[in-house]
């Protein structure tokens, strides 16, 4: 077998806003193909659009890109040979860059005022002809365009699409792509502030970063004749393509905030793991060889075989999400569960998210009163109880409502009716209560198969029902009607915890 040529592969991110699920999808295909092939995974961010621009964006991208656990070899925190990795900082490469470009011809100034422009595209509009530059700038005689530069008019650079030819570029995923110069623009590639528009700036980048592939998402696929102009133009061989299908919503549109929670953070801030969002991401685009759904990130690395991507639209569905969290969840040791769930509620107090009156402000206060998140015994209780909830948590965040009960000095506040069990009365549950608390304190020991089968003796001398026994004992110990299974519930709060939330 030979080996894989080393793929040199990126992601490059805009910081504008909270990082999106889109970034971490492009970027866990950027990091198989890195891995798989014995390559590099570059991080670059691409912030030319100071429009855009939100100065805290760049950490929260590295920052959950992180604690998916998808580094990057090079990258603005790491440096590297082809540094700096932030676009704004490299914007003498693209000023040199586009020197050449008008020097060779493939590029031209252009002065036409934001007014003439406008005119420009309500006319084609009228005309229902397609939107575009229609060219004036490019007739310029070189000394035309002195004089305009001489007396300071502002202009932008643009690309001279060679309109009569056809682009053809191969798509690792589609095949052929051809697309015809006259419906490509005349793009801008540097703009009145001195700035570089992404297609400059991402094609130089990707050239001096050494980048081999670009896989990024099918949005970008209209850029790519252009891009492939601007090789040609530099006489810069082209870098493979592969377009990655969008992530969807269910109608099938681009996923989106408003039908989908598409930030990144929101997933953390929510109690996601990192390995349950990655795996889904995955299935997103690629099916394993023995159509396993719910694999680790090293699983996924050792299956991995570009030709398994799928080309379909993946629609994004949090249903399953929640599934595979949970599968992910029941997988943790119990250590690293307890990890986990101290991490997240920690994040979450760090980020002001925690809501007073739920049960997680209730576990706080405990955690709080005992010595904080690093203290053995906050560790030790909150491990004490995963055994018990594990099973039913399908997000970090649910831990809360289910463990409550275990953090609290009383659960009273429910709705006295929840007691009451199938057809009965509030008269009945109580008498329930009462009798279930004679038997279990006349129990020599204490330990969860003994309460139950006790009680369930209990059940059958007076006739009840286990299930509507258990009923209010479930909601008078817990506190709710969901809860962890009672009797080890019962067995970690201890005899005389239990027996005083029996009491009337
Ligand atoms: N800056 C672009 C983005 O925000 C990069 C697209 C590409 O990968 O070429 O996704």
């Amino acid at each position: 077998m030979t080996s894989p040529t080393p793929a040199v592969v990126r992601i490059a991110p805009s910081p504008t806003g909270d990082p999106h699920v889109g970034t971490a999808y492009m970027a866990l295909f950027n990091w198989l193909e890195a891995h798989s092939t014995g390559g590099r995974f570059i991080l670059r961010i691409e912030d030319t659009d100071r429009t855009r621009y939100d100065a805290s964006s760049e950490q929260k991208i590295m920052e959950t890109l992180g604690w998916l656990g998808l580094g990057w070899d090079e990258g603005p925190d790491k440096g590297g040979p082809a540094g700096p990795y932030r676009q704004s900082e490299r914007t003498e490469h693209y000023r040199a860059h586009l020197e050449k470009l008008l020097a060779s011809g493939h590029a031209y100034r252009c002065f036409c005022s934001e007014a003439r422009l406008e005119e420009m595209r309500a006319a084609q509009k009228a005309r229902k002809a397609a939107p575009g530059y229609d060219g004036l700038c490019r007739g310029l005689l070189p000394e035309e365009v002195e004089q305009k530069l001489a007396a300071g008019l502002a202009h932008v650079v643009r690309l001279k699409v060679p309109k009569e030819r056809t682009i053809v570029f191969h798509d690792e995923l589609r095949g052929e792509v051809k697309i015809e110069g006259q419906t490509i623009d005349d793009q801008v590639l540097m703009k009145s502030d001195g700035f570089p528009t992404y297609h400059l700036a991402n094609v130089v980048d990707d050239r001096l970063m050494g980048v081999t592939k670009v896989i990024r998402a099918e949005e970008w696929i209209v850029s790519t004749p252009k891009h492939m102009l601007l090789y040609e133009a530099f006489g810069w061989p082209a870098p493979a393509w592969r377009h990655m299908p969008l992530l969807r919503n269910a109608d099938k549109s681009k996923i989106s905030k408003r039908k989908n929670p598409t930030s990144l953070t929101w997933y953390q801030e929510q109690g996601y793991l990192p390995e349950a969002l990655l795996n889904f991401l995955g299935l997103m685009g690629y099916s394993s060889k023995d159509g396993q759904e719910v694999f680790s990130l090293e699983q996924m690395l050792a299956d991995y075989d570009a030709k398994r991507l799928s080309t379909s639209g993946p629609v994004f569905d949090l249903e399953k999400l929640g599934w595979l969290n949970g599968e992910h969840t029941r997988r943790l040791t119990p250590e690293r569960l307890t990890a986990r769930i101290l991490e997240h509620l920690e994040r979450r107090v760090g980020r002001g998210l925690v809501v007073a009156g739920t049960p997680e402000t209730d576990v706080l206060a405990w955690i709080q009163a005992h010595g904080g998140f690093t203290s053995p015994a906050v560790r030790e209780r909150v491990r004490a109880t995963v055994p018990l909830v594990q099973e039913r948590m399908r997000t970090l965040m649910e831990y809360a409502g289910l463990a409550r009960c275990f953090f609290v000095d009383s659960v009273k506040g429910y709705p006295p009716e929840d007691l009451i069990p199938k057809k009965g009365t509030l008269e009945l549950a109580h008498q329930m209560l009462t009798t279930a608390r004679e038997t279990l304190a006349a129990l020599p020991a204490w330990e969860g198969p003994g309460l139950e089968a006790a009680l369930r003796t209990t059940a059958e001398a007076k006739g009840w029902k286990v299930g509507d026994f258990f009923t209010p004992l479930r909601v008078a110990v817990t506190g709710a009607k969901v809860s962890p299974p009672l009797f080890e519930t019962m067995h970690l709060l201890g005899r005389e915890t239990t027996l005083a939330r029996l009491a009337p």
